[in-house]
């Protein structure tokens, strides 16, 4: 089995990350591979009460969330002594930049966490599903639990 040459890990910042975060960086070592990072901040409507839900996002808001974003994934980068350009932080639907981001720079390792408690039905609706379905190179879920 060839190496993987460029692993992109996906960090949704939930307690979980660490764990997802530390299987990259293994596999990352054992293959000698560049290694990514990736958070993409959602940019959910905003509810308006008489008017309903008119403004698509808040610009300041997600200014401000890519900007702590960028903060941390930037710690994380140098802490394990990765370069700022291996550190993506994108506004979006985490489901479709992930896989966009993997396809525009050259990665074959995606790794995202999996909540398989919650069974088939809904790993399949979940972004590390989506992941799984939509990119075209290998994708590792690394099995969260919430006991753990
Ligand atoms: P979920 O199925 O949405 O609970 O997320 C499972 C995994 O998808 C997480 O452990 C991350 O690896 C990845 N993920 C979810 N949301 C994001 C996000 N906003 N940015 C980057 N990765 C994410």
């Amino acid at each position: 089995m060839e190496n993987y040459r460029h692993i992109l890990l996906a960090l949704d910042f939930s307690e979980h990350h660490p764990k997802v975060a530390e299987r990259a960086l293994d596999l990352a070592h054992k293959h000698e591979a560049k290694l990514s990072l990736i958070h993409v901040v959602e940019n959910l409507p905003i509810g308006d009460t008489s008017y309903g839900p008119i403004v698509p996002f808040d610009l300041d808001l997600t200014e401000q969330m890519v900007e702590s974003a960028r903060q941390r994934l930037n710690q994380l980068a140098v802490s394990l002594q990765l370069p700022k350009e291996n550190v993506y932080v994108e506004i979006g639907s985490p489901k479709a930049e992930i896989v966009r981001v993997a396809e525009e720079n050259g990665v074959d390792l995606i790794v995202v966490g999996s909540h398989g408690r919650h069974g088939i039905a809904l790993l399949l609706g979940s972004t590390a599903g989506s992941v799984i379905h939509h990119a075209k190179c290998d994708v590792l879920a690394v099995r969260l639990r919430a006991d753990e």
